[in-house]
């Protein structure tokens, strides 16, 4: 009797227990299907590595001797679909039960759920065995508390994993959180890493995409693409971060440099992401690096709250709040994205570098994404829902359970406050303090009015004035309220005045 088992685009686990025997009964199934390519447009990489690490698994699986049933995107017998062709799949064996692993996303949970009600054999969810929480963890955590902390969440997690603490159970290093120590502008030195990826050719497989008339944008980079294939690549990457970057990561993390596109960033998020690499792993790797005196403790516990905090709590802001959550948009921004989003052609030298980049690498790190992307189009008025397609669709490491909660939550306010304390706006103050991009910039960063004066700086204040009924009473934003009333009125009409200006024009600029 036999049993499919669905291996998703992003569940490639090669440690899920799944795999530790072979089973003549159970045929493992995988698909490239239009279906989600076109959910969004992506950009060509996210397709192209998706598509070549699901090969190489699968090559994987069958070297190892399970049985694995592979439905490419050129396959004539490929409905397309999930559900059509699991339903073909099931006729085609005779089979006898269907089991999935939990899907992270919102959209194929429903689908899959859906799906399996109606069928006349057993289907069964199994965990994906790859986050340190579950789904529902962090809505059983906060409870019917309004607003929820991440900082919380993460103290949390490292009690219950115990991770960087003493024997007492207290944070090492008697703090939790060393984020005042890691917020330097890089000078130069030390020396970006250089990238240890091994470059793939990929034409063959982009030759099929495109015939498949599968759309997408950006720089394929098909003949040289650097993201990590498989479970050893991936590992390979972890631990030259940990050697080369993670001694610098805590002071230069919210640094940004023209020159240097990653810094000191991993670059681990689509490894992650696809499951070939554990959590786990990245957190425990960093710790030993500082157990051995490799890392200093403020870069690995900086670190670790990324993966440990962050990640596990924007998964559970996602599942708390979907559906509901993707339509959100508390502040009723509704400008569409300028057309320099899709070609990095702006005179703004932070926005054409950051956004160039993502176009050219499928790849910006996360001060680029959220002080330099997401601040325009939070201070702009972009429309939040136009934002989380642009994000969802650029990204290599762009799935909806992650993406949508940074994007609306983190970055946009949309959710009204309920993921982070406060607005991440800023003005060219903030860009310039923190990256060389003024220096090439055709707007002035000091200015506020005129024709050159740098529009983050109009755009910033108009911000604050334009949800001052919302924004005032937040007791972390009282300093920008109180430098906004010290300003003559004349000026404000003036902020006013530009930041209409510029809204009325964005593709201009
Ligand atoms: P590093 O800086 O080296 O960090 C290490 C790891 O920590 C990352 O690989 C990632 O797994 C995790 N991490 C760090 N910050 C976050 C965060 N805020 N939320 C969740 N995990 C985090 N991350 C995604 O994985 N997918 C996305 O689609 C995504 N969209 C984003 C959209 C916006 C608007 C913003 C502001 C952030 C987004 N992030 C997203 C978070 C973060 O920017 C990326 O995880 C990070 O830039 C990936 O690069 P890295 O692997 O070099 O990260
Ligand atoms: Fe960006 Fe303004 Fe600086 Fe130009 S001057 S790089 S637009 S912050």
């Amino acid at each position: 009797m036999t049993t499919l088992r669905l291996i998703l685009g992003d569940q490639l686990n090669p440690c899920h227990s799944w795999f530790a025997s072979t089973d003549p009964d159970v045929v493992h199934v995988m698909m490239e299907i239009r279906q989600e390519t076109d959910y969004v447009r992506h950009h060509a990489q996210k397709i192209l590595a998706i598509f070549a690490a699901m090969r190489d698994f699968a090559a994987q699986l069958k070297a190892q001797g399970h049985r694995v049933r592979y439905v490419a995107i050129d396959d004539a017998s490929n409905r397309q679909s999930l559900t059509g062709n699991l339903d073909a799949l099931i006729v085609h064996y005779g089979a006898a039960a269907v089991e999935y692993q939990a899907p992270d996303e919102w959209r194929l949970d429903r689908i899959l759920a859906d799906w399996a009600k109606g069928l006349p054999i057993p289907c069964r969810m199994a965990d994906s065995e790859h986050f340190y929480t579950a789904r529902g963890e962090a809505a059983a955590f906060f409870g019917a508390r309004r607003q929820w902390r991440q900082e919380t969440f993460y103290r949390q997690l490292r009690r219950k994993h115990r991770v960087l603490l003493d024997d007492d159970g207290e944070p090492v290093g008697g703090r939790w959180n060393f984020d005042a120590d890691n917020r330097q502008r890089w000078p130069g030195d030390p020396p970006e890493p250089i990238d240890p990826r091994p470059a793939h050719d990929h034409s063959k497989l982009w030759q099929t995409i495109q015939k498949a008339s599968v759309d997408s944008f950006g720089q394929p980079q098909a003949d040289a693409l650097r993201w990590p294939r498989n479970r050893a690549e991936a590992l390979d990457l972890l631990q030259a971060f940990v050697e080369h970057a993670l001694p610098h990561f805590g002071a230069y993390q919210d640094a940004m440099n023209a020159r240097a596109r990653r810094l000191f960033h991993s670059l681990l998020s689509f490894a992650l992401n696809v499951k070939m690499l554990n959590p786990r792993e990245a957190v425990d790797a960093a710790v030993a690096a500082w157990r051995s005196g490799r890392a200093p403790l403020p870069a690995v516990e900086g670190f670790a709250r990324q993966i440990l905090g962050w990640r596990e709590y924007v998964r559970g802001v996602y599942w708390a709040q979907m559906p509901d959550y993707r339509n959100c948009n508390a502040l009723a921004h509704r400008l569409p994205l300028p057309r320099w989003f899709w070609d990095g052609d702006t005179g703004m030298q932070c926005l054409a570098h950051a956004i160039g980049q993502s176009l050219e690498d499928a790849y910006a790190h996360h001060i680029q994404r959220l002080m330099v992307i997401g601040n325009f189009g939070l201070i702009a008025g972009l429309s939040p829902q136009a934002l989380h397609e642009w994000y969802l669709g650029v990204y290599i490491d762009a799935f909806e359970w992650v993406e949508l909660p940074n994007t609306l939550g983190m970055s946009q306010f949309a959710d009204g406050g309920l993921l982070g304390s406060k607005p991440y706006a800023g003005s060219a103050a903030y860009i310039g303090r923190m990256s060389d991009y003024c220096a090439g910039c055709r707007y002035q960063p000091k200015q506020r009015v005129g024709p050159d004066a740098c529009p983050f700086n109009a755009l910033y204040w108009d911000f604050f004035q334009r949800h001052r009924e919302r924004l005032a009473a937040n007791p972390r934003l009282a300093l920008v309220y109180r430098q906004l009333d010290t300003l003559p009125e004349t000026e404000r009409a003036a902020i006013a005045a530009r930041a209409a200006a510029l809204q009325a024009n964005l593709d201009a600029l």
